[in-house]
């Protein structure tokens, strides 16, 4: 292959090409930087890019490597991070033009972790502003679109992270998942996006949204890719007060092993009813692949995972609406200039946050303010304890769920912008694992035969059973051979 076309290779293939010193580091980064610059006018996948940084330490990486260093498999391979994670000295907006110059005086722990590891970070990738939405259309930076169809979304929040793994500008980014948004654009865009349980990776310099559901994960074109991010990401961290100590297992060596006997529930209230009909089809057609590889296939009912968006959709405005008061005009981002303390911030939020943020803080501030607390915050706690439970009792009698990541392929953009609910729905498959505290995976299945565009089947696991989920997926994704190169032409 020529150099040039290194971009359109995984993590994993040009890792082995650049351990056996068949390409350099730096010619990679080379080649990722020329996709860039050829698809980012289009497409808008990263607010701020750091290709020059990335082939420096490219070029130290095949120094190292010729004098016979022994590095990591992810030495010297190009990745984008979503822009609420933050990278020291390098501006980390959230999406927001709040945060407009900021630049974190520390790194994240997934940040620094893949830094050690060496990898060469060439961008931090676009999202809706503070990873509120579904179609990275509430971006301060502009909307990113749809590798497949540039008329689309790409889902969201982690919007560009996904575009920019679809279109091969980067083998692997990294995004984050607090209702959907890893698996949602993952399925948009037709690549693999996994969240993890819910404290198995640090969230330590992960910009706030909702902290009892944030969490931080791999998107790539291959599972066996993501199995290999997730590897460095997951540990623990004495930095993150909810990180889960003790060691974590290893994920790439049960992939290939086979899931003959495997019990996979497909939740019935999840499963169909208003979804797009080339949707349906695509995960009926899995299930049968399930079936092919002696896995068993049965119905299963999550009685209160409805109710997912709902619970949601209170919980996460509170927790936001308390998150982002830090963002006052003294301390750090935006400062708009007023006679008085209370002027400033006031004037200082109502020029940097954009509408649905202001909508979400609305809305947490009133289901928290005192008369209105029970009724609105303490209900939607209830909501969320059942669905713990009734993934509990579903775990009892399958060993992964299974649903379509979402109800429909890639919209219009500008298609759902001026009605937040339709907004809203397009999580009601991804929410429930987050509120439950599961593990879950999206990886592409086919084409919708209504519009040739990706579909997504989640696969979901109890708490820490995310090798079993892989192995699952990784036998899964190699029967269905799905062919992503539309997005890379
Ligand atoms: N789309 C959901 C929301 O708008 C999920 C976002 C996320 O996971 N960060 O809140």
């Amino acid at each position: 292959m020529p150099s040039t076309d290194l971009w359109r290779l995984s993590a994993s293939e040009l890792s082995t090409l650049l351990e056996r010193r068949e390409v350099k580091a730096a010619e990679v980064a080379e080649s990722v930087i020329a996709r860039i610059e050829q698809a980012e006018p289009e497409l808008n996948a990263f607010i701020s890019r750091t290709g020059d940084a990335a082939v420096r330490h490219g070029s130290r990486v095949d120094d190292d490597r010729a004098n016979g260093a022994h590095l990591s498999p992810l030495a010297g391979i190009p990745i984008g991070i979503k822009d609420i994670i933050c990278t020291k000295g390098i501006r980390t907006t959230a999406g927001s033009k709040i945060l407009e110059s900021y630049k974190p005086p520390y790194d994240a722990t997934v940040w620094s972790d893949l830094r050690d590891e060496r990898t060469l970070l060439v961008g931090k990738t676009n999202l809706d502003e503070f990873a509120m939405g579904s179609s990275c259309e509430n971006s301060g930076y502009g909307p990113t679109r749809n590798p497949w169809d540039t008329s689309r979304v790409p889902g969201g929040s982690s919007g560009g992270s996904a575009a920019a793994v679809a279109a091969g500008m980067v083998p692997i980014s990294i995004g984050t998942d607090t209702g959907g948004s890893i698996r949602q654009p993952a399925s948009l865009c037709g690549v693999v996006g996994l969240k993890p349980t819910y404290g198995l990776v640090s969230r330590y310099g992960l910009v706030a949204f909702a902290s009892s559901l944030d969490q931080a994960g791999p998107m790539t074109r291959s599972v066996r890719d993501a199995a290999l991010v997730l590897k460095t990401i997951s540990r623990y961290d004495p930095r993150d007060s909810t990180s889960i100590p003790g060691d974590r297992p290893d994920y790439l060596s049960g992939l290939g092993r086979p899931i003959t006997g495997m019990r996979f529930g497909v939740i019935k209230e999840l499963s169909g009813e208003g979804m797009q009909p080339g949707v349906v089809e695509r995960f009926q057609q899995t299930l049968t692949t399930i079936n092919r590889l002696g896995g068993s296939v049965e119905e299963v009912s999550v009685p209160s995972v409805t109710y997912g968006i709902d619970a949601y959709y209170v919980i996460t405005p509170a927790e936001a609406s308390s998150n982002l008061a830090r963002y006052d005009g003294t301390r750090y981002g935006l400062r708009v200039e007023a006679p008085d303390v209370l002027a400033t911030n006031r004037a200082t939020r109502e020029a940097g946050f954009g509408a649905e943020v202001k909508r979400r803080i609305l809305l947490g501030t009133y289901v928290l303010s005192s008369g209105y607390y029970e009724a609105w915050y303490g209900t939607a706690l209830k909501l969320r304890t059942q669905i713990v439970r009734d993934f509990e009792a579903a775990f009892g009698k399958v060993d992964l769920l299974v649903t379509p990541t979402t109800p429909t392929t890639a919209f219009a953009i500008g298609e759902k912008t001026a009605d937040p609910l339709q907004m809203y729905l397009n999580d009601i498959c991804t929410i429930p694992a987050n509120l439950a505290g599961s593990c879950g995976v999206s990886i592409p299945c086919g084409l919708a035969a209504e519009d040739g565009l990706p579909v997504g089947f989640q696969i979901m696991g109890p708490a820490l059973a995310e090798a079993t989920m892989l192995r699952a997926a990784f036998a899964l994704e190699a029967e269905i051979g799905f062919d992503g190169s539309k997005a890379m032409s």
